[in-house]
């Protein structure tokens, strides 16, 4: 089976960076595309794990350089998909998760279509508010940015192929990782599948003669 690219996008605080990290922990066929910002760095995130953290004119030099598979401006700031990055996390023979606002999805797919889109939903308006106060990231003025974002965002989701909605942690884990496992048994993911069915075919014709010989 051919690994695919896998992107969890959401409105900010629905949870889908604590999905994806969970993941990721508990599945060795998955790997993570690091993202390149020019956003500050949030305590307790680490440069080249969570984000590449660039400044504005090394964001741009990259995306002159062709350097992004998919870049977008979010929050007031630049966010971009290193297409090295990518093909590292494919050529390992892993699917490539990501996280990726809802305008750099639409350009990612355009650019991969076999990637498998997951719109993550927080259960209400009050519970994306608590989250997003109890990160503690985000002064007044950010988080009505990123709520005022959330309304357009939002409305995206009927782009995408699945929605999850994550109210029970453990729960929107296990919805995340049942998509992965259905999209990756999707026949025309399936290795050589003609091949497969074309071999089981003879084999069968083999048997149904022998049996009609008496053997
Ligand atoms: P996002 O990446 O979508 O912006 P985060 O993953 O940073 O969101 O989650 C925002 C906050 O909500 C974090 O403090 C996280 O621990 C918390 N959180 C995420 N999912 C849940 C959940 N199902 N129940 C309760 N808290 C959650
Ligand atoms: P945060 O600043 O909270 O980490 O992320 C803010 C937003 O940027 C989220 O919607 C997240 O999905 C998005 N984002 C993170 N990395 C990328 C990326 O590489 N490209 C795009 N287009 N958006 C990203």
């Amino acid at each position: 089976m051919r690994p695919f690219p896998v992107i969890l996008s959401a409105p900010s605080g629905a949870g889908k960076t604590t999905i994806a990290k969970k993941l990721l922990e508990r599945r060795s066929d998955l790997g993570y595309s690091v993202s390149c910002t020019t956003r500050d760095r949030r305590p307790g995130e680490v440069d080249g794990r969570d984000y590449n953290f660039l400044t504005v004119d090394q964001f741009l030099a990259e995306r002159d350089a062709g350097g992004f598979a998919e870049w977008a401006q979010v929050h007031g700031h630049y966010y971009g998909t290193l297409r090295r990055e990518v093909q590292r996390v494919l050529d390992s023979g892993r699917h490539c998760l990501m996280d990726i606002d809802v305008q750099g999805a639409r350009q990612f797919a355009g650019a991969f279509p076999d990637t498998v889109l997951v719109f993550i939903l927080p259960p209400s308006g009050e519970v994306l508010l608590r989250r997003l106060n109890g990160r503690g990231s985000e002064n007044r003025e950010r988080l009505l940015v990123r709520l005022h974002n959330a309304l357009a965002e939002i409305g995206d989701v009927a782009r995408y192929h699945y929605v999850v909605v994550n109210d029970e942690l453990e729960l929107a884990i296990e919805r995340v990782s049942s998509v992965i496992d259905a999209e990756a048994v999707r026949h025309d993911r399936v290795h050589a599948l003609e091949e497969q069915v074309g071999a089981l075919i003879a084999q069968l014709e083999q048997e149904i003669n022998g049996i009609q010989r008496g053997e």
